[in-house]
């Protein structure tokens, strides 16, 4: 992983010349292959060239070229329909960089007024602090604390997350009491990066790194790459990472009508495909429950950010297998890591009426320490 952001160049001039919205050398470096067409969430639905991550590469190269004009309606579907996770990095021999490709990609497709308007409504939002403070009065997120050591590891409260889910980080405080909670948080800029403001996404997670101390703890998994890529990999950590590094013992197990709870997970895209983080949030639930791997849990659930709200029906027809094999595979609840990918399971199960549960995994781990059968 690179710590440094590939910067768009500037306008070329001469034969060949660029419109400077891409990081050329990044362009340069895919061959073509085809590797990832299988991996493309979005390309085994259609089996169309053009919503592959090749066919999209190609899109982005006819852009920066002036092969296309930049009102061209096959870039903006397509530059949409992208859930934007990072599956095809995973597989791809040549080490292209997709997720930075597709940032650059919707800064252009995606500025000034072609900005869709949730997007510009939740950027808004997440982006002023006192806001992010004001939801913290309404919903009993962890309060600000001291923890062991002034200059000891933080927890990051998020500003979805927040909002949305308080209960997440007042579960990882009683987990690991040890970590600060330092106040005047404001957003890491991930939710901005991934939608048309990189720049804006990268001040705001160096804004972060200087008001956090140590290691920076998030309990989302897209927060940690977007953290991880800006302020490198040794200042972040995923929360389930965090406790495993960290040797975490349960006090109990998860337990329900007597016998050990059946538990499946659904991976974090980024924190699977940009971070590589996969057995940790696995043998934190199998310490304390019985652990089913679902088939498919390291595929996109469909939330992808902002793209369950502008693009619904996609964002459906990707989650919709998932549930079928959730409901196959008949577990008591099913762990996120990532506060977009819970909300979006909560919708899809209640929607279908399923039994299982969906809960974040330190909420999961939480119980175990209440559970002491
Ligand atoms: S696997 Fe990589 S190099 Fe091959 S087509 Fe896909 S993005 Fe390009
Ligand atoms: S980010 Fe996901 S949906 Fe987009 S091209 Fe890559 S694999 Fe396909």
């Amino acid at each position: 992983m690179t710590t440094e952001n590939p910067q768009p160049g500037p306008p070329a001039e001469g034969p060949g010349a660029g419109r400077g919205l891409f990081d050329k050398e990044q362009l340069d470096r895919c061959i073509s292959c085809g590797f990832c067409l299988p991996a493309c969430p979005t390309y085994s639905l259609t089996g169309d060239e053009a919503s592959s991550p090749r066919g999209r590469i190609t899109l982005m190269r006819a852009l920066e070229t002036g092969e296309l004009p930049a009102d061209d309606p096959t870039l903006a579907e397509e530059s949409s329909y992208c859930l934007g996770c990072r599956a095809c990095e995973t597989v791809c021999p040549a080490g292209v960089e997709y997720g930075q490709l597709l940032e650059q990609w919707r800064d252009h497709q995606w500025s000034g007024p072609k900005r869709p308007w949730i997007v510009r409504l939740l950027t808004a939002v997440v982006a002023r602090p006192f806001l992010l403070r004001l939801q913290g009065l309404v919903r009993r997120h962890a309060r600000p604390s001291g923890g062991d050591s002034a200059d000891g590891p933080s927890l990051m409260l998020g500003c979805v997350e927040r909002g949305l889910y308080p209960a997440v980080s007042r579960a990882a405080l009683r987990l690991r009491p040890e970590l600060n909670v330092p106040p005047g948080q404001g957003c890491c800029g991930a939710l901005h990066a991934h939608n048309g403001d990189s720049a804006t996404g990268k001040a705001l997670a160096e804004e972060l790194g200087r008001r956090l101390p140590g290691t920076l703890v998030t309990t989302a998994g897209g927060c940690a790459a977007h953290l991880a890529h800006h302020l490198g990999p040794d200042r972040v950590r995923e929360f389930g990472d965090h406790l495993h590094r960290e040797g975490h013992v349960p006090a109990g197990r998860v337990t329900v009508d007597g016998r050990t709870a059946r538990v499946g997970l659904q991976d974090s895209c980024h924190l699977r495909n940009g971070l590589g983080v996969t057995r940790p949030p696995r043998d934190l639930i199998a310490a304390v429950a019985d652990y089913v791997e679902v088939p498919g849990a390291g595929d996109c659930c469909g939330a992808a950010g902002t793209y369950a709200m502008l693009r619904p029906a996609d964002s459906r027809a990707v989650l919709d297998p998932k549930l079928a094999a959730l409901a196959e595979a008949d577990l008591d609840f099913v762990v996120a890591v990532n506060p977009g990918c819970l909300r979006q399971l909560r919708q899809g199960l209640r929607r279908t009426g399923a039994r299982t549960r969906a809960v974040h995994l330190a909420e999961l781990l939480a119980l175990a320490e209440e559970d002491r059968t």
